[in-house]
């Protein structure tokens, strides 16, 4: 049975559901006696897809293609389409999604809502850099087509508008031409923040994809290490052949208990994961799936963290603020919590059009903690506090537990965002945020 929770699985929330079938269906608002919110594929780590005691539009019915302009490579689709739908279908005729975040398993309304951004932020920005227009449901009824010329303000305030501006119904994207489903890929692994930097930036002009895994656990001689990850769409001979994308290998069946997760787990899967991936080196060549979403292989991956489940937490930091990460690995390390999922990105200049979007240029670092009483929240409000004292911010998409304060000084064009907000719609972190 599908089960209408968060991908970190805190918090809890109790919702009625209303299952969306097409674009054109009539929805009488009035019927709903509660606030409603959309709901995609529930991959948001946090609770903006979350709407306890309210109603979540499943979008699910809405995955019609509209139109597609082959030559443009202009694709009309309604927002529950998911991304791995626009790759089965698309990649074949020589186009794919503009960016990918690390799973492929999210629709275009979320990817919109969040302003989702994927390993080649520098060179592509996010997702909303690639949207054309949208037309947007509100409760009063009003279809809206929104684009940068048409309702333009409503258009910058739903890209990154956490589903609270109305149901966004169908989508005009513009898909990146490319010459097959092949990456040419290298590893290079580094020993020291310095050196990570002294990659990305010697990388970023040369590779459309870069990433970092960092090991946030170890100390001494080995704290900072990681490896760095670039890669191009591959050209010529190495980009023939097919290459299908498969169903995860694994699945976790149940929640697995909550010790599994801890400190010398972690330190162990560090290890393996640095002596694997650094030994790989390359140039090689590899298929995009395990590229982009190497996540995706196991199925329900999330349930490793128990039933209390887990926080994701993703800051960014400008440029000249980045010199303060190692503040957060020293917090993280004196805190005696560990996380396995480091990852450790440049993002670029390129703005989003989104009001509210989180990625700016600078570094940005994403974690994960299993939930385990206090400590873990303690800990993310400190590095709040390094973030709000450096001019970063956290990414909203993915979290369950900023104060209402940090989120204010974090996005202080909040107050704006607010006149765009659809009075039908709400969620959990709406809640937590503004009320
Ligand atoms: C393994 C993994 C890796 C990830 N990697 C990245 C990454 O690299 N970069 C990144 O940015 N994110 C990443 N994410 C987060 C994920 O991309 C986003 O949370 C995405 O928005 C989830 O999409 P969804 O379809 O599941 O939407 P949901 O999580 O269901 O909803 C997200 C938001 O979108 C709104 N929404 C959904 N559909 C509509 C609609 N039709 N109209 C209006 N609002 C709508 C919802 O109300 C909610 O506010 C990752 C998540 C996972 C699990």
């Amino acid at each position: 049975m599908k089960r209408y929770e968060s991908w970190g699985r805190f918090p809890r929330a109790a919702h009625s559901v209303f299952a969306l079938n097409w674009h054109s269906q009539e929805i009488d608002f009035p019927r709903f006696t509660n606030k409603v919110l959309a709901f995609g594929l529930g991959r948001s780590y946090g609770d903006v897809c979350l709407n306890d005691g309210g109603t979540l539009l499943d979008t699910e019915g809405l995955r019609h293609l509209i139109a597609f302009d082959p030559a443009e490579g202009i694709v009309d689709c309604e927002a529950g389409i998911t991304l791995a739908e626009l790759l089965e279908i698309f990649l074949p005729k020589g186009w794919f999604a503009p960016v990918l975040p690390g799973t492929r398993h999210v629709t275009v309304g979320g990817a919109i809502a969040n302003d989702i951004h994927g390993k080649n932020h520098h060179r592509a920005g996010t997702f909303g850099c690639h949207v054309l227009g949208f037309e947007l449901l509100r409760s009063t009824g009003e279809r809206l087509f929104c684009s940068p010329d048409q309702n333009a303000e409503l258009f910058r305030a739903t890209i990154g508008g956490l589903g609270l501006t109305g149901l966004i119904l169908w989508v005009r994207l513009r898909l990146k031409a490319v010459s097959g489903p092949w990456m040419q890929v290298e590893h290079l692994p580094f020993s020291s923040l310095k050196e990570f930097f002294e990659f990305s930036r010697d990388s970023d002009s040369r590779y459309e994809y870069t990433v970092a895994w960092v090991d946030c656990v170890s100390g001494g001689g080995k704290a900072g290490r990681g490896v760095f990850i670039r890669g191009n769409h591959a050209a010529g001979k190495q980009a023939q052949g097919e290459w299908k994308s498969k169903p995860a290998f694994l699945r976790i069946p149940a929640d697995a208990p909550g010790f599994l997760i801890n400190r010398c787990s972690v330190r162990l899967l560090n290890e393996i994961y640095y002596q694997l991936q650094s030994a790989k080196r390359g140039p090689f060549t590899m298929p995009y799936g395990p590229f982009f979403f190497p996540l995706d292989s196991v199925e329900d991956w999330n349930r490793l963290y128990g039933k209390a489940g887990f926080l994701q937490y993703q800051v960014v930091l400008p440029e000249d603020g980045s010199a303060r990460l190692k503040e957060f690995f020293e917090k993280i390390s004196n805190s005696g919590l560990g996380s396995f999922l480091a990852v450790l990105k440049h993002f670029g200049p390129k703005r989003s059009p989104g009001l509210m979007s989180f990625p700016k240029a600078g570094v940005t670092l994403a974690l994960d903690f299993p939930i385990r009483g206090r400590k873990v929240f303690d800990l993310l409000n400190a590095l709040d506090e390094i973030a709000a004292a450096a001019g970063g911010s956290v990414y909203p998409g993915k979290d369950a537990r900023m104060s209402p304060g940090h989120f204010r000084k974090f996005f202080p064009q909040w107050q704006e965002f607010t006149k765009y907000f659809d009075p039908a719609f709400s969620s959990d972190f709406k809640k937590r945020m503004l009320l």
